[in-house]
């Protein structure tokens, strides 16, 4: 266990986000949806962030059609 640099968790969280996929169907990219979840932008599953920890577990997943649409408008801009 390593301590967290607390001064650059935020720059990694980012780097760590860009290079996530999808852990239910390794195709999709994951999106800040700016509520505390990560949807996947193909399948649509939201992933819940607990304390800046993403929460990948298949199980945790919950599809939110609102909050894809959300997102999805959104990253097209
Ligand atoms: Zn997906």
């Amino acid at each position: 266990m390593k301590a967290p640099a607390t001064k650059d968790m935020n720059q990694i969280a980012q780097d760590f986000l860009s290079r996530l996929k999808c852990p239910h169907c390794h195709n999709g990219r994951l999106v800040d949806s700016g509520e505390a979840t990560l949807v996947c932008d193909v399948c649509g599953r939201a992933y819940p962030v607990t304390d800046g920890v993403p929460d990948l577990l298949p199980d945790s997943a919950q599809v939110s059609t609102q909050t894809v649409k959300t997102v999805l408008s959104q990253s097209k801009g």
